[in-house]
């Protein structure tokens, strides 16, 4: 491990953000923990779970091995201790997930080191947001991420793989809103052939709504979407795509270690968010875990295999051996795979995104 201050002692000033914490093998604390709440989802996006791959007699983990919400919430609380000051739940589509409201509630009432509630926010495909915002928002969720691809009907239904309306999502969205998870963020992934004509149109809808949008690059993850470089619409192009209709200007990251390079409307109207893991990778500032619905924890989106919490949580371990097992494993973290993303990476066995969490 190569330095780490006591997450109740003083400041280190080895940490971007000043607060003490675990650091890895390249001085990167661990701040953010997502938490896939099941690998099961609604929708078969195609550059996530294709639908000729998780086809019916898909075998998705029997309910026995995904974790508690009490498992999930005392494993959220370690890291919380070592650091972690933002949890994002996610999945597969976590609304799937009966009562998911019952395990914000748990996590809502975690504290940092320092006394301040943890940052609780949440990725969904918007789907079920209608009947589930209020509950949600009640128990303690602050925010929400809505994934987007199209507001074009036939562009969304193709690309969800499983013909769902756009209109129920944007009614989805609107009832985040209505429930006060606001501001809204919708996550567009563009993918060549796909949506590109879909860029403009979003980026005037999220301006108009008052929505912030975040583009994505689409991404190797997994080895099930047939992934090509030439799919990729780069960061560059998305950006040019829109400064040619609503001019932009480039602006100032708002912390370090955001993962969107942040675009402003010249008008004053708003910005957008472009996150380009492949042409402009951010790993020198990643300070992400993921902790699989089986209880796998994952330090970077491209491991092969994570390690088990699971085991050791159902065995009896206490809070301090957990505890340790995270230190040690973060303590070793080297991971910076979308740097080193070369036809020399592109075979290796890596974890498919809906089971480690997005
Ligand atoms: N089901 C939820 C959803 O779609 O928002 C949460 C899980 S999903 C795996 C999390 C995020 O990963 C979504 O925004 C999705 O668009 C993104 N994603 C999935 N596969 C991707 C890929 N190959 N490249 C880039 N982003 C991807
Ligand atoms: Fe499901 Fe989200 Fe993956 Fe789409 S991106 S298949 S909604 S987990
Ligand atoms: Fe983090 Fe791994 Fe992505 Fe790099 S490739 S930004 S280390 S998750």
């Amino acid at each position: 491990m190569q330095s780490i201050a006591s997450p109740t002692g003083a400041a280190s000033p080895t940490t971007f953000d000043g607060r003490p914490g675990l650091l890895d093998m390249r001085g990167r604390a661990l701040r953010d923990l997502r938490i896939s709440v099941t690998d099961r989802c609604n929708f078969r996006c195609t550059y996530c779970m294709p639908a000729e791959v998780f086809g019916r007699d898909y075998a998705f983990l029997p309910h026995a091995e995904v974790l508690t919400y009490e498992e999930i919430h005392r494993l959220a609380g370690i890291a919380v201790g070592l650091g972690v000051a933002k949890l994002r739940i996610t999945g597969g589509e976590p609304l799937v997930r009966r009562d998911l409201a019952a395990l914000i509630a748990q996590l809502a009432t975690l504290r940092t080191p320092e006394g301040k509630p943890v940052d609780l926010t949440l990725t969904t495909n918007g789907s079920a947001l209608r009947p589930l915002a209020g509950a949600l928002a009640g128990a303690g969720l602050q925010r929400i991420t809505v994934s987007l691809d199209s507001l074009d009907d036939t562009t969304f239904r193709r690309m969800n793989g499983v013909d769902f309306p756009v209109a129920r999502v944007l009614d989805g969205i609107d009832a985040a809103r209505a429930a006060g998870l606001a501001p809204v963020k919708v996550n567009m992934v563009v993918k060549k052939g796909e949506n590109e004509s879909s860029i403009v149109p979003m980026a005037r809808w999220a301006r108009d709504e008052g929505l912030i949008l975040r583009f994505i690059e689409y991404m190797d993850v997994g080895t099930t979407n047939g992934w090509r470089l030439d799919d990729v619409v780069t960061a560059g192009e998305i950006v040019a795509a829109i400064d040619a209709e609503l001019p932009l200007e480039a602006a100032a990251p708002t912390y370090r270690g955001e993962v969107a390079g942040r675009w402003r409307y010249r008008d004053g109207s708003g910005e957008i968010g472009v996150i380009s893991s492949v042409s402009q990778p951010f790993c020198g500032d990643c300070t992400r875990a993921r902790l699989s619905a089986e209880g796998r924890i994952y330090t970077c989106l491209f491991s092969a295999s994570g390690t088990d919490l699971r085991g050791p949580l159902r065995e009896g371990a206490s809070d301090d051996e957990l505890r340790r097992i995270l230190e040690d494993l973060w303590g070793a973290r080297t991971d910076r795979y979308s740097e080193l993303r070369s036809a020399a990476t592109s075979h290796l066995p890596r974890v498919e995104m809906f089971a480690v969490g997005g």
